[in-house]
């Protein structure tokens, strides 16, 4: 199918692709297995410049976008959902950087981190603070040249591998989301702490930590954006980032179809492959439609957040949910079509379920989005409504 993609589009789809059957496929399931890191796949990105394919140019990437990295995404998700996001969570760490950085902040990290020479992590979760993202407790104090931060982080993706993370905390907790500030962390800066790292359902391979930050001395040339306006420095990055939860998605899906008709063709009862079933070829039929769908949304979305359209923010948040409920159906019909085979371990297709499962959940659960997309909704009549008196 023809998805309008440029040349260099093409050129991301085919090398992503390639690395991921030929690397990260013979990987997985001992990754997912064993919990660890894909260091050496990492590698392979950055040597291939993938991991700067959405920063620009002038900073050492390649000058994409959004598009990009969901055409990436996409790729690595229909193999490994886990590697996928260790792969996207130096975009969710840097997008801060490049949206909101300044020439300084962008010309030390954003080269460092398209080489490979950083990963980059996004830490505003905490123990009390979820889809309410303005609760956060973590506090930042100024101290002469530096902010004192105090408090923890859960959950944050890649925290024991980042070299440089995106750490929001409050700089006037009376204030609320209007007293947040967004910081640029060093793993190395004195009273930065990585705690546990979480056991998981899913995309396993993926480095999901605690982050404690006892009287940690931040330089103040590391606050990013203006103070008391990391709230929005936070909400505009998730706008750029979700139609990559949504690419995770779809890839997720497409894998996991892909390997159930291929499954399907080979295996034989009643005399003859249960892909020649009427009943299995309408679940594949049903799945490849809604893959498409979802596909064609995600892309929309990107396309929209790449041209900063006045929609971008709706379609963002349609494609992560939309998507990310397809590949939740998909892969739980997919295992049907292979019957108990799809639910033993040796075989690849309960993973894929298990790791669809996050993109439901992080970036915003599905229920937040769909508060955002109704919200969007009730404003976009509104303002019809406001231009015909
Ligand atoms: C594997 C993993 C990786 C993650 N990576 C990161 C990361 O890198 N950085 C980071 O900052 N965070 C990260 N997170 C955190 C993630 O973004 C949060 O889990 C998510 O935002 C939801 O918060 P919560 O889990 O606390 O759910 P809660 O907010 O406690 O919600 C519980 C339930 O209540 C529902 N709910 C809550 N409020 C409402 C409402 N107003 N209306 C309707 N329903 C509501 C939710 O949808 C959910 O079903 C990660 C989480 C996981 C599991």
């Amino acid at each position: 199918m023809d998805y309008g993609f440029n040349e260099i589009q093409e050129m991301i789809r085919d090398l992503t692709h390639r690395i991921a059957e030929e690397r990260v496929k013979p990987q997985r399931a001992r990754l997912d297995d064993e919990e660890v890191y894909p260091h050496e796949i990492m590698k392979t990105f950055a040597q291939s410049d993938m991991l700067g394919i959405y920063i620009p140019e002038e900073y050492g990437g390649l000058g994409g976008g959004c598009m990009e990295l969901c055409i990436a995404t996409e790729e690595i998700s229909k193999v490994c959902g886990g590697v996928a996001v260790c792969f996207a969570a130096n975009a969710l760490g840097s997008y801060p950087i490049i949206l909101f950085g300044t020439e300084e902040q962008k010309k030390k990290y954003l080269p460092r981190i398209a080489s490979g020479e950083y990963y980059a992590a996004f830490a505003l979760t905490e123990p009390n603070v979820g889809s309410d993202a303005s609760a956060v407790e973590t506090k930042a104090r100024e101290d002469g040249d530096y902010f004192i931060l105090n408090g923890s982080k859960q959950w944050i993706t890649n925290g024991g591998s980042a070299d440089v993370l995106t750490v929001f905390a409050s700089t006037a907790p009376e204030k609320g989301a209007r007293g947040i500030s967004a910081f640029i962390v060093e793993k190395d800066t004195p009273g930065f702490i990585v705690g546990s790292k979480e056991k998981k359902l899913g995309i396993r391979c993926s480095d999901t930590c605690e982050l404690r930050f006892e009287d940690c001395r931040v330089p103040k040339e590391n606050l990013l954006g203006k103070k008391n306006r990391g709230f929005l420095v936070a909400m505009a990055t998730f706008e750029k980032s979700r139609p990559g939860i949504g690419a995770q998605a779809v890839g997720i899906a497409q894998g996991a179809l892909d390997e159930a008709i291929e499954f399907a063709r080979q295996r034989v009862q009643f005399g003859q492959p249960v892909s020649s079933f009427q009943a299995i070829q309408h679940m594949m039929a049903d799945c490849a439609m809604q893959v498409e769908a979802a596909r064609l949304l995600v892309y929309h979305a990107a396309r929209a957040v790449d041209a900063d359209a006045p929609d971008a923010s709706k379609l963002s948040a349609m494609a992560k949910t939309f998507a990310s409920d397809v590949a939740m159906k998909v892969t739980i019909d997919a295992i049907q079509m292979c019957g108990g085979s799809g639910y033993m371990r040796e075989f690849p297709m309960e993973k894929y379920m298990r790791d669809a499962k996050i993109t439901q959940i992080y970036e915003g659960t599905n229920q937040i989005q769909r508060t955002i997309i109704g919200l969007h909704l009730v404003k976009e009549a509104a303002a019809r409504k406001k231009g015909k008196k």
